[in-house]
């Protein structure tokens, strides 16, 4: 397979690469926030219960309406999307702690276990979340019943001062930070994903955390950008088996559904990207038992609904089989019996093996450089609107 795992061989020509995929990706990305949201209420909060680890506990979900992620690079990410454009609609730090309080007023009676502040960006970048409103949080999630605080960051905002912020505040409580690693594969990651995460970035994260006693939650996606389902499959395991080694489980595998707005959906327009089969999926996971038994992923079952994105294309096998098999893979997250992935069989299972050996034959037999530069030679901007 010429898909390499892990060099970047032309560190210049990568660095160019990542600059017009930036400009790209920046320049369709479209804040979907009506202009009369109200900047005092959050996007939405509800009760539910999730898995933590091996466990199902009481969750109080809360998704922020904040500035849109400080980076916004990554070539198929909707969240940008999703968040406020603060140039055209600032918001003040009093607003988002607003937002917060309208939920969390009957926090003292309250019975949930944790907390998960969403933000669509990074809780940590002081630009998408001011430091006061953060204090604000952290002091409220203190006085709750809660004994874990979920957030998520891009590893880059994690710093020691804002680990220490957060000690000072939450005392023996348990911070945990979703951070999207994607791949293990810097190339991968680099031009594929175009993620401002970095290996030493996301191990430095990681360092940080386990010193202050907090947790990390790792995000992998399966199939990034100009992967063939092939490749996806061999990038999620080794990137299962990369977290595994470093001493972090339970990742959270995140099959790409193609949202709109995003560079990722202009790939699929032109034919360039297909969702990963659903049977892609379960390879991985049966996979990933055999090599690293101990790893335990999940995957994110919300982004396989087509009820809960209707605007995008969503990971899936055929018509008639879609919907058992994301239903086999749920159960398998809640009690990882191999049973019920082992038992799935259908007739479009064919089809899927005879278009993984054609795109083997075909995209597969092309560096993944060549595809990124082919794509970008294609979607060259203009210098004068740069
Ligand atoms: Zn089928």
């Amino acid at each position: 397979m010429k898909y390499n795992y892990d060099d970047i061989k032309n560190p210049e020509k990568i660095a160019l690469m990542r600059r017009d995929l930036t400009r790209l990706a920046r320049g369709i990305r479209v804040s979907t926030i009506p202009e009369d949201a109200s900047l005092t209420a959050p996007q939405s909060a509800r009760d539910d219960h999730v898995l933590l680890g091996d466990k199902m506990v009481k969750r109080r979900r809360i998704v922020l309406l904040t500035p849109m992620c400080s980076a916004a690079t990554c070539l198929m990410c909707p969240l940008p999307n999703e968040a406020l454009d603060s140039k055209r609609r600032p918001i003040m730090p009093e607003e988002i702690s607003a937002q917060f309080d309208s939920v969390m007023k009957d926090a003292d009676d309250a019975d949930f276990d944790l907390l998960t502040l969403y933000t669509n960006g990074n809780f940590f970048a002081d630009a998408e979340v001011p430091p006061v409103s953060r204090e604000h949080m952290y002091k409220l999630f203190r006085q709750s019943k809660a004994k874990f605080l979920l957030v998520e960051s891009l590893p880059q905002f994690l710093t020691r001062e804002k680990m220490e912020e957060a000690k000072n505040i939450i005392g023996n409580k348990k911070l945990i930070v979703a951070i999207g690693l994607q791949s293990a594969s810097d190339l991968t990651r680099a031009i594929s994903v175009n993620t401002t995460t970095t290996r030493e970035s996301f191990e430095r994260a990681y360092a940080l955390l386990k010193e202050f006693d907090f947790m990390i939650q790792a995000f992998l996606m399966i199939k990034p950008p100009f992967l063939t389902d092939d490749e996806a499959i061999e990038d999620a395991v080794k990137s299962i088996q990369y977290l595994h080694e470093l001493g972090i489980q339970n990742p959270i595998l995140c099959a790409t559904r193609v949202a709109p707005n995003t560079v990722l959906a202009l790939l699929n327009k032109e034919g360039k990207f297909r969702t990963p089969w659903l049977w892609t999926i379960i390879e991985v996971l049966k996979r990933s038992a055999a090599q690293s038994p101990n790893a335990f992923p999940r995957v994110v079952i919300s982004e396989l609904r087509k009820e809960s994105n209707a605007d995008s294309e969503v990971p899936k096998n055929c018509d008639v089989c879609s919907t058992r098999t994301v239903d086999a893979i749920e159960r398998f997250n809640e009690d990882r019996n191999m049973e019920h992935l082992m038992s799935l069989d259908h007739e479009c299972k064919e089809k899927y093996l005879k278009e993984k050996e054609e795109e083997y034959n075909t995209v597969g037999q092309i560096p993944l450089e060549d595809r990124v530069s082919e794509f970008l030679e294609k979607h060259r901007l203009p210098e004068k609107t740069i």
